[in-house]
Parts: structure tokens; C-alpha cells; sequence
């Protein structure tokens, strides 16, 4: 099973949910950091050190004696990541989408494939759990293609282990949160009850809705804020999944980079209970209506 801890916005306390169902998960498990903006995951599961493994993304590299500067490659680059300023072509790699359209469109063959630099991955052990996270370069301005190139390493991972997967999503609703979540079987919607929680949960709820993938809610620091969400989720029949008490102790843990359900047996059995939730929830089928008013 796939399990996306996602939210409509940051600081909803998507990672602590992440770390601490991690920690309670009971089977084979690989936790995944997808957040590659920002990753933090590994703060709270503090995994063993790993060496670095780079990504790239193909791009196009000029060989400038072969070009007749016939503009084709131009026309095609439908990102602007070409052009011919004088007499001469210009590749704006970091525009590159990576299409290899202009490659194969060169009768010249003045184009040939390189490579851009999109991040670093990190794969290790923290305790029982095996751990993956991705660490966009500073200065990439596309994080969907290397979010793929992660998936890629812990589907592979997967299917010689046959572990779950917990993902740690990107915040928001924007391609790299669906990037992160189009594989998942369930999908963990974490928020707060404050009128800017609600507002960004329902925009999550939308943009994932159409995905098909069975989702429920869990609310953080539950008691303060208004019920607006809890009504909002009854009138969606979104499950809600679990509550997680406003508690002074809950955010000296996480200052301390330590995993909640250290703090006490409450928390626990809140996260325990989640986990059984969530593999309940595993096993519906959402429903097919979809509502975007
Ligand atoms: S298609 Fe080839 S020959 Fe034409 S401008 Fe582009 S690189 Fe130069
Ligand atoms: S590979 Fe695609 S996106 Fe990149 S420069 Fe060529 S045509 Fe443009």
C-alpha cells in the first residue's frame, strides 16, 4: 500500500503525521521524502548516513560548427528554451523541459543529449524503516521531473521488498503535490481547524478528488479553531481519520526533532488507530461524483 500525507498548505504538520505513522507502522515500511523543496522527514526519523546519488534530466548540448541556424529547433522549443540572437543559437538549459523534441528534429545533427543537474537522492536505514528523500539543487526551477525520478527509485524499491510506502507530499496543490500523489493508494489530508486550514483543505480536496484515490482528514492541533472543517468533512463524507490534541509538549518534541509518539501513550494509540484507519480506507472505493463547486 501507497500512503500520501499531503495538505492544501505548509505548516499544517503534514511531516510530523508522516514520521510518527511511520513510526508506528507494523510491517516492512519505506518512508519517502517527496517534500524535495524542503525536505525534512529526516530530522524526526534520523536515518544512518548515505552516500549522495545524483539525478539528471537530459538536455540538449550544441555542437555550434554543425548549426546552419535554420531555426527549426527554435520554432519547436515550445518553452523558449532556444533561440538565435545574431548569428548564433542560444540553449537556456534551466528552461528545459526535457522534451528532446529539438534533438530529434536537427537534420543537422548539430544537437546531441546532455545532462542537467536536478537533485540528490539519499536512501539509508532509520531503525526498522528504509528511508528515501530527494533534495532539489538550488536553482532548479522544476521539481515534478525529479519527484519522478524518486518515485521511480521507491517503486523499484518496493517491488523487490514488497514494503508500503508512507510519502511525505509536497504542500499546496500545485504539480509537485500531484506528481508526489498519483500513485497512492490512500491519501492523508492533514490540517488545522483555523479558517486558513479549511480554506486550503477544501483546495486539496479538489485538485485530488479527480485522482479516484480514497481520502480522509486528520486534524491537527484539534480543540483550537472553529468546527467549519469537521462540518465540511461530514457534508463531503470525507472520514475523518484523527484528531491531534493542541499540546505544548507535542511542539517541544518536534523542536527537539523527536517523533510525537515518544511523548506519550495517547499519542500512541492515536497514531495506531490511524494506521488502522488508514488500511481500512484502503480497501474502499471512493466515490465517483466528484464535486468542484
Ligand atoms: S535545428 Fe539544428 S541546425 Fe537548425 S538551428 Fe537548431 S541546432 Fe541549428
Ligand atoms: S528538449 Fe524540448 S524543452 Fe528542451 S530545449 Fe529541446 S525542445 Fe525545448
Amino acid at each position: 500500500m501507497i500512503i500520501s500525507v499531503a495538505s492544501g498548505k505548509g505548516g499544517t504538520g503534514k511531516t510530523t503525521v508522516t514520521a510518527s505513522l511511520s513510526a508506528v507502522w507494523d510491517a516492512p515500511l519505506l518512508a519517502v521524502d517527496l517534500d524535495v523543496e524542503e525536505p525534512n522527514l529526516h530530522l524526526f526519523l534520523h536515518p544512518e548516513p548515505a552516500p549522495p546519488i545524483k539525478a539528471w534530466m537530459e538536455v540538449p548540448e550544441l555542437n555550434a560548427d554543425k548549426c546552419t541556424l535554420c531555426r527549426d529547433c527554435v520554432e519547436l522549443c515550445q518553452f523558449k528554451a532556444l533561440s538565435i540572437m545574431i548569428s548564433s543559437l542560444t540553449l537556456y538549459p534551466d528552461m528545459c523541459h526535457g522534451c528532446g523534441g529539438c534533438i530529434a528534429i536537427c537534420e543537422q545533427h548539430a544537437l546531441r543529449p546532455g545532462k542537467r543537474e536536478l537533485g540528490v537522492m539519499y536512501q539509508s536505514r532509520a531503525g526498522k524503516i528504509n528511508f528515501l528523500m530527494g533534495t532539489l539543487r538550488v536553482g532548479e526551477a522544476m521539481s515534478p521531473p525529479f519527484i519522478e525520478q524518486v518515485k521511480k527509485r521507491a517503486l523499484k524499491t518496493i517491488r523487490e521488498t514488497k514494503q508500503d510506502v508512507i510519502v511525505d507530499a509536497p504542500p499546496g496543490v500545485s504539480c509537485p503535490a500531484i506528481a508526489s500523489v498519483i500513485d497512492s493508494d490512500v491519501i492523508v489530508l492533514v490540517t488545522d481547524a483555523t479558517p486558513f486550514g479549511l480554506y486550503d483543505f477544501k483546495l486539496a480536496w479538489k485538485s485530488f478528488s479527480p485522482l479516484g484515490k480514497p481520502m480522509g482528514a486528520v486534524i491537527n492541533r484539534a480543540g483550537l479553531g472553529t468546527r467549519h472543517i469537521y462540518d465540511f468533512c461530514r457534508e463531503k463524507n470525507i472520514p475523518l481519520l484523527a484528531e491531534i490534541p493542541f499540546d505544548r509538549s507535542i511542539a517541544e518534541a518536534y523542536s527537539q526533532g523527536r517523533i510525537i509518539t515518544d511523548v506519550s501513550g495517547e499519542l500512541k494509540a492515536i497514531f495506531s488507530s490511524l494506521r488502522e484507519k488508514i488500511r481500512a480506507l484502503g480497501s474502499t472505493t471512493p466515490p465517483k461524483e466528484v464535486d468542484h463547486a
